[in-house]
């Protein structure tokens, strides 16, 4: 397995590639829902390269930057076990450099869900997303549904801005009790993490609301609400039942639709959704 820490390292690999170049994304402290990702590239593409970089302008002042976690050398370990070609792992100041001041912003998608409470964060994941395509130059890049709006964000900047490049995104890994997989559950003590199944026990109930036919969207949203609140440790942000799509709220499901939810477990924010198909 290769490794590239600057720009120019990155692009004399990337040089003497031929073939179809698959990146992905993360930000590191790997988990085996970053590693399907990896998987799904090894089955498609010939050359896969990761990167890894915990992204400081997607992250408000407020928010855990400082106390994100790491660990490089298990990242190492299990991208080398999952057959990754090149690792990527840039600096703040390679990525950043002084007197930087460039941004993509997406407009509309941005704005709800995620968006209401994080009005920063999609910037900088457009901005780092497109400058990662611009130096990988991937054919295909792959993202994780875990980050619905993230992907829906992402997929709509390729389009915008004539990247080409075919955008896969992968089902959300869960854990043997259905937590989402997430760098984030690091955070998490014993009783949090126990508490932390309320977010899938909850949209898993509501997407059995729907199959038995429940197509207002108010009914499952109050039903998630109030499984959420049985939990004394969890805390709702908020849920919501929008169009995949636009991500617009809808009322009445008639052609699918996003349920997606933000909660507080003590100070961590965990995020989970599902599709209604
Ligand atoms: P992150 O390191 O959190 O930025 O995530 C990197 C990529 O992995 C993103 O495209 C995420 O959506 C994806 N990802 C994170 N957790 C999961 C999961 N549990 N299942 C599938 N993909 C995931």
């Amino acid at each position: 397995m290769n490794t590239a820490t600057t720009i120019e390292e990155l692009r004399n690999e990337r040089n003497q590639i031929k073939g179809i170049v698959g990146l992905v994304p993360t930000m590191g402290y790997l988990h085996p829902g970053h590693i399907s990702l990896v998987e799904k590239a090894r089955s498609e593409c010939d050359y896969v390269i990761v990167s890894i970089f915990v992204n400081p302008t997607q992250f408000a002042p407020s928010e855990d930057l400082s106390s994100y976690p790491r660990d490089l050398q298990q990242d190492f370990k299990y991208l080398e076990e999952a057959g990754t070609d090149l690792v990527w792992t840039p600096t703040d100041q390679i990525m950043y450099p002084h007197g930087y001041q460039t941004w993509i912003t997406v407009d509309q998608l941005t704005q709800p869900l995620e968006g209401q409470f994080r009005p920063e964060h999609f910037r900088g994941v457009t901005t780092i997303v497109a400058k990662l395509f611009n130096v990988v130059q991937p054919q295909c890049a792959y993202f994780g549904q875990k980050d619905a709006q993230q992907a829906a964000v992402i997929q709509r900047m390729i389009i915008d801005l004539d990247f080409p490049i075919n955008m896969v995104v992968c089902p959300i890994i869960r854990e043997a009790d259905n937590l989402a997989m997430s760098s984030r559950n690091a955070y998490l003590s014993d009783a949090q993490r126990k508490a932390a199944t309320i977010l899938s026990k909850s949209l898993f109930a509501a997407h059995r609301l729907y199959e038995e036919g429940e197509r207002n969207a108010t009914v499952l949203k109050e039903s998630i609400s109030q499984i959420v609140q049985s939990e004394p440790l969890a805390n709702l942000q908020y849920v919501s039942c929008a169009d995949p799509l636009s991500l617009q709220e809808v009322d009445k499901i008639t052609s699918g639709a996003l349920l997606s939810m933000a909660v507080y477990i003590g100070k961590t924010r965990l995020i989970d959704n599902i599709l209604l198909k």
